[in-house]
């Protein structure tokens, strides 16, 4: 007998997360690995019928350019189930129509997530059922822990699968081979070579009418506070000897356990701005105070940077500076880490070089090292050369990366209790320093590179 289909039941299915990133990102999993049997039940308040719903996933799954006869396989399985989440009979009739084996993503508002939970804690889940959540998990340190102890109580740690979709981004998983596969680049993984790590995201998307969700979150929240530090996670490590799920999240856990703002001091660490009415692209952007839904008091930022240190025998002394905005006039998404100087270039070679520079870009994905060498012209004098390569695509989409271990009942792409935790006490000292005021919010115009003078360390 060919093994049961595990169910997938995302809970907030008529949600913008499930439309826009959940069942893309299904539809590329299904086509990359037509081999898997899922099916896809939706549970949302608002009335669908299983033939607009079977719609939907047949439309994402079209989309994706899923081979037809598998598709209808899917559709044909796939059902919505009209519930009202914190109604605790609709909840409990809900898990018993959910065959083994179950995965429950909530696709929902955070808050109706930790009362769903509250709910299933009451109701108790079948053993073996996984829960995936998602991001923010938890607003804070100390809600982030009462998030935890109360999962907790609903299933063990294995079957908690914290969502961080940068973990299903390829050319950031290329962290790990990139370093430990070649012998050029593991050795010099250290203080000791490397001066300077920028992680970068910043995007020229403004608020694009997601005010409701980020004028609460703000860049740090939303970009650094999840996304970059678990980029510096993988980029940090210490050597793993497998890839087995247990050992790279304990070496991230272990990583991010170091990790505090430079010198201690959130407040000369951090800068955030906010962007004010600009250009980008041909196109007028408004204030983002001007925007819809958007509260000025909040004093939320749309550019965040964060000076780390690790305080570890690899990385003492490393500034790793964090940075993410929205409306910025040049993209720029990429690790990129510059090397210290030789300890003695030969006299008589002209002119001091810049830095040797490694940089990955994320989106796409390609690696540039520039190398100081004497090229052409003079053979005396010394200048920089690129050697760049161009990643290849990605075979899914980040979500189906995701998606694909969690069905699969592997953690090793989403972010284990402790590492949330880690997360948010790395950025408290700094979110309480804004809060109090402590660091000016200084404003950008929409289409620049940010306010004047910041400078990435
Ligand atoms: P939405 O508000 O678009 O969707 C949530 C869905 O849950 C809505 O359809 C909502 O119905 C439904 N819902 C709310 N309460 C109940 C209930 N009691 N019973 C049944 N259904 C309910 O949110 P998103 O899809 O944007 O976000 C979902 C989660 O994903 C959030 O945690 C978010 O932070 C995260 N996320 C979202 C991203 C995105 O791009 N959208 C990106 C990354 C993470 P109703 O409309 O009637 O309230």
């Amino acid at each position: 007998m060919p093994d049961a289909p595990t169910t997938l039941l995302i809970l907030g299915a008529s949600g913008d997360l499930t439309r826009r990133l959940l069942l893309p990102g299904l539809g590329t999993l299904l086509r990359e690995e037509p081999g898997r049997r899922v099916r896809v039940l939706g549970a949302d308040r608002v009335e669908v019928s299983d033939e607009e719903w079977r719609t939907k996933v047949r439309d994402s799954l079209a989309e994706a350019d899923v081979p037809p006869d598998l598709a209808e396989d899917v559709v044909a399985h796939a059902r919505y189930l009209q519930t009202d989440l914190l109604e605790k009979d609709q909840l409990q009739q809900l898990l018993a129509a959910a065959p083994d084996p179950l995965v429950l993503y909530f696709a929902l508002p955070p808050s109706v997530t930790v009362k769903v939970c509250g709910l299933l804690e009451e109701l108790r889940v079948r053993e073996g059922t996984r829960l995936a959540l998602e991001k923010p998990f938890g607003d804070s340190l100390e809600t982030a822990q009462t998030l935890n102890r109360q999962l907790l109580r609903v299933v063990p740690e294995g079957d908690v699968y914290r969502i961080d979709h940068f973990l299903g981004v390829n050319t950031i998983l290329n962290l790990i081979g990139l370093r430990f596969a070649n012998r050029l680049l593991q050795p010099i993984w250290s203080a000791e070579h490397i001066e300077k790590v920028e992680i970068v995201y910043d995007e020229s998307l403004a608020l694009e009418g997601r005010a409701g969700y980020y004028d609460h979150a703000g860049a740090l929240m939303d970009m650094l506070q999840s996304h970059l530090l678990e980029v510096l996670a993988f980029f940090a490590i210490e050597a793993p000897a497998t890839m087995h799920a247990e050992e790279i999240r304990g070496l991230k856990a272990q990583a991010l356990r170091a990790v505090h703002p430079w010198k201690h001091d959130p407040v000369a660490a951090s800068r955030r701005a906010r962007y004010t009415t600009g250009e980008i692209e041909g196109r007028t952007v408004p204030d983002y105070v001007a925007e819809d839904g958007v509260d000025p008091e909040r004093e939320t930022e749309t550019l965040a940077q964060l000076t780390v240190q690790l305080d570890n025998l690899r990385w003492a002394g490393v500034p790793f500076v964090l940075r993410s905005g929205k409306a910025i006039g040049t993209q720029s998404k990429q690790v990129a880490v510059t090397f210290r100087q030789p300890a003695h270039v030969p006299l008589g070679l002209r002119d001091t070089p810049e830095p040797d520079r490694l940089v990955l870009q994320l989106k796409p994905g390609s690696i540039s090292l520039d190398l100081s060498m004497n090229a052409e012209g003079d053979p005396f004098e010394l200048e920089q050369k690129e050697l760049h390569a161009e990643l290849g695509k990605a075979r899914m989409l980040p979500y189906g990366e995701v998606l694909g271990a969690i069905l699969d009942g592997n953690p090793l792409l989403t972010i284990r209790g402790d590492e949330a935790e880690e997360l948010w006490r790395i950025v408290e000292p700094v979110l309480d320093a804004w809060r109090a005021g402590d660091v000016p919010l200084e404003e950008y115009a929409a289409g620049s590179d940010g306010p004047q003078g910041w400078s990435l360390a």
